[in-house]
Order: C-alpha cells, then structure tokens, then sequence
C-alpha cells in the first residue's frame, strides 16, 4: 500500500509521489517571531514533524523547510514598546522557539531561513512579476500585486473573486486597485526603525508577508514544492497570495500537495487572544510534560478541529502511562520494525492513510495489551520493542519507563524505596497489616505499587 495525502488543492486522497523519486521537497509556513509560541503553533509543528517524520520511515530523504518571519508590523510594534533592536527581539524570540519545539520532541527542519536574509531574492521576484503586468506601484509608494490579472485566484478556497470579497467586512483600498491586492513591497515610514528599511528599486521599503514565502520557498526548494503545508487560517489570504506570486512569477504550480492541519479549541472554543483563552506552550509545560502534549495532539487526526481542556490532557497522560508501563514490564528489546509484523502492518495502514495518528495510536494500545499478555518474558520484550519502535515514528515512548512513570510523584525516591523495604520486611515477619497499611500510606501520596516475582516496583498514580 502505498501513501495517499488529502490535498486541499484538489479536495480529494491522493495517491502521493514526489516529483523526484525517493526525495520530498517540504516547505511549511512558520512563525512570526515577536512573542512566545502558542498551542496553535504547537499543533502545527507537531503535525508536520509526523509528516516528515512518517515520510523518512517510508524511505524518503526529506528536504523540510520551516521558515521565520523576522521583520513585519507586530515585530516592529513590540520592539518600539521593548525599547529594543528588531534583531534582539527576533533572536529571543526564535531562541524561545527553539526552546518550546525541542521539549515537544520536534526535529529541527533541514532549513529555517530568516525573511531578512532572503530580501535580494524576493526583490527579484517582485521585480518579475511588476515585468509580467502583475504587479504596479500605488500612489503611496507600496508595490502591490493585481489579483485580477491572475485567473486562478481563489483555487485554493475553491471561491472565486467576487465570493472572497463577500467575506469582507470592510473594503480598504490603502492604494489598492482591489481590495485583495497583497503587499509586495511596503514602502519605509519616517517613523519606522532604520533596521526595517532596505533600499530597492522601489524606493527604500520591506517586504510583505507573503512574498517571503514565495522567495524562499523557490530559493531552498526550487519552483515546485511536493507539499505546501501550514494551518487552515492560512488557506486565504496566505496561500492564495504564495500562489498567485510564485505561479505568476515562474509559471509552474507552486506545490503538488497542500496540506492545512486543524484548529485548536479551547474548551469547544476557537482559541483566541480576544476571547482571553490562550495559552502559551511554556505556560501548558508548567503542568504537563511535553510528551503529553504531543500524545494529546497525535491522539486527533491532523485535519480535525482539536479540542483543548485539562480534562483532554489528563486523560492523554493517563493513557501515555499505559503504554509506558506494558515498556516497564520487561527491558524493551531493540528490534527493527519488520512491517509484516501484522500489527505493524496495521499500524503503517494508518499512518499511510492521510497519516491517520488515531488509528495508529489504536495499535500501540493492542500492541500494548499483546505486551501484558505474552506468554513468555522473550516475547513480551519483542513486543514491547516493536511497541517502543513504532512510537518511535511517531516521536513518543523514548523515555526510559521507570523514570517517565515516575515523573510528578510526591514523595522522594529514596523514601519510597525505604517504604517498599519495610513493607517486604513486615510481609517476611507475616505482619499483613502493616505491610497494607504502608501500601495504603503510599497509595494516599499518589504511589502505586506492583507485586511480581522480582520484586516491587513503583509508579506515580494516574
Ligand atoms: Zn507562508
């Protein structure tokens, strides 16, 4: 069975090949860097870390770029409030990032260009498209781009024209001969800092958000991507414009497959700064551990909406633990994954299927069970690796079991193994009660313990 992708552009599965064989050409939209990252940008990195991540166990070498948005309006804001330079506030910010994507367990792209060092390029391409009758200079000095004269705008959306403009709540012009007209270029303001003027042809300027994409895309990439992801707030305008320019520009389809992952709600809301129910990775990581939070998001399918609440969370970290405690039973073997293996197989039934991660997740679970119910100790470790080496696809079930079930126990190590001591010492001397009541004193402090021929062990309570 081969891998099939839902492309927005086509609205249909589609049976996925890259345009050269055995190689995937990736491009993402990444963040805008002036504040810390939120759950949005969480789901998002997540989803197409699986992505890439899915693609190299299927074989490919895989060129992934995530891109940063280092100079626009926010950025310039909150720097003028910081009192700081935009690259001070930038290279913060992207260090928060890189702080925020290591804990969730996300492999670093092969590339994350900064938008400042790709201007040259998208200069060019503006350039190109002001050449081909796509793109006039406004009375105010921006360069902007003409919708109208490309006619496949709104393939996408699926929406036509006049369809996009109906979802407008008020038409500003701001120099436009249409509303929908992108920024190609925004000429420099006397109030703006001198770090966001770069001289051109057009007079000394910026770039717009979307052109980034475009140019950077083509620099890293070339003319045609294989995927285009991003999230579904992106479709329109954003990637409506990124084709629009790159199509017009080079006159080849930007991407064969575009792929938008889903929205975070919070509590059956759409997370949002006005509605005050944000929240920031950092702030979640106070009271989950990072591989709840990814198992949390891997739980739903990339392209469903996501429902966020710590009750969801609660329960994603209680059944984390079950598959860390069928890893604890026995020392995992190191196993390659052999995908006749039928849960294997299953398993990479699902993830072929527009990754299908609930499915998927499904067969750890059976796997587990297959785990506790192994006949022999050999072939609970067997199971028990193939169980550790398929999350592993998935970017879980890395941590050492112990030390993960442990995690969030109120009590010291040491004092628990004492207590485990006395208790084993009151069962030799055959003083039932107290080796119950010191049971039942760790139990009240959140410890679980497990009686097996070996020994005791312990686990903090779900
Ligand atoms: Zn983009």
């Amino acid at each position: 069975m081969s891998l099939r992708i839902y492309n927005t552009l086509s609205r249909e599965l589609e049976v996925f090949s890259p345009l050269r064989p055995g190689e995937v050409r990736m491009y993402v939209c990444g963040m805008t860097v002036y504040d810390y990252c939120h759950l949005g940008h969480a789901r998002s990195m997540i989803a197409f870390d699986v992505v890439q991540r899915w693609l190299k166990a299927s074989g490919y070498r895989v060129n992934y770029v995530r891109n940063i948005t280092d100079v626009d309006d926010k950025i310039i804001k909150r720097a003028v409030e910081n009192g700081e330079s935009i690259r001070s506030l930038t290279d913060r910010m992207i260090d928060a990032l890189h702080e925020d994507a290591d804990a969730l367990g996300i492999e670093r792209p092969t590339h994350e260009p900064r938008a400042t060092e790709y201007v040259p390029q998208m200069l060019s391409m503006i350039g190109t498209l002001e050449g081909k009758g796509l793109a006039y200079r406004s009375p105010n000095g921006d360069v902007n781009y003409a919708v109208r004269k490309f006619p496949g705008y709104g393939k996408l959306s699926g929406k036509s024209l006049d369809e996009l403009h109906a979802g407008e709540r008020v038409a500003v012009l701001d120099g436009k001969d249409d509303p929908l007209d992108p920024v190609l270029w925004k000429s420099a303001k006397e109030s703006e800092p001198a770090d966001v003027k770069w001289p051109s042809e057009f007079g000394p300027g910026r770039p717009g958000w979307h052109i980034e994409c475009s140019a950077m895309a083509c620099a890293l990439l070339g003319e045609t991507l294989d995927i285009h992801g991003g999230g579904a707030d992106l479709q329109f305008p954003h990637h409506e414009n990124e084709i629009a320019q790159s199509e017009g520009a080079n006159g080849k389809p930007l991407a064969r497959t575009w792929m938008h992952n889903g929205f975070i709600n919070i509590d059956d809301e759409k997370m949002s700064k006005s509605l005050g129910n944000f929240f920031l990775i950092r702030d979640v990581l106070k009271s989950f551990d990072a591989e709840t939070i990814r198992f949390f998001v891997l739980r739903a399918h990339y392209r469903s909406p996501l429902n966020y609440s710590d009750v969801h969370l609660q329960d994603a970290r209680a059944s984390l633990k079950r598959l860390y405690t069928a890893l604890q039973r026995v020392p995992a073997a190191s196993v390659a994954i052999d995908w006749s293996e039928p849960h294997a197989a299953r398993f990479k039934a699902a993830m072929d299927e527009d990754f299908g991660t609930p499915e998927a997740v499904a067969v750890l679970f059976e796997l587990a069970g297959a785990v506790n119910r192994a006949a022999t100790n050999e072939e609970a470790a067997k199971l028990a690796g193939l169980l550790r080496a398929l999350g592993g696809t998935l970017g879980i079930l890395q941590d050492d079991p112990d030390a993960y079930l442990r995690a969030g126990a109120t009590l010291d190590e040491a004092t628990i193994l004492a207590m485990i001591d006395q208790r084993a010492q009151a069962k030799a001397a055959k003083n039932f009660a107290e080796a119950d009541r010191i049971r039942k004193e760790l139990q009240d402090k959140g410890i679980v313990l497990k009686d097996s021929a070996t020994g005791t062990t312990w686990a903090a309570a779900q």
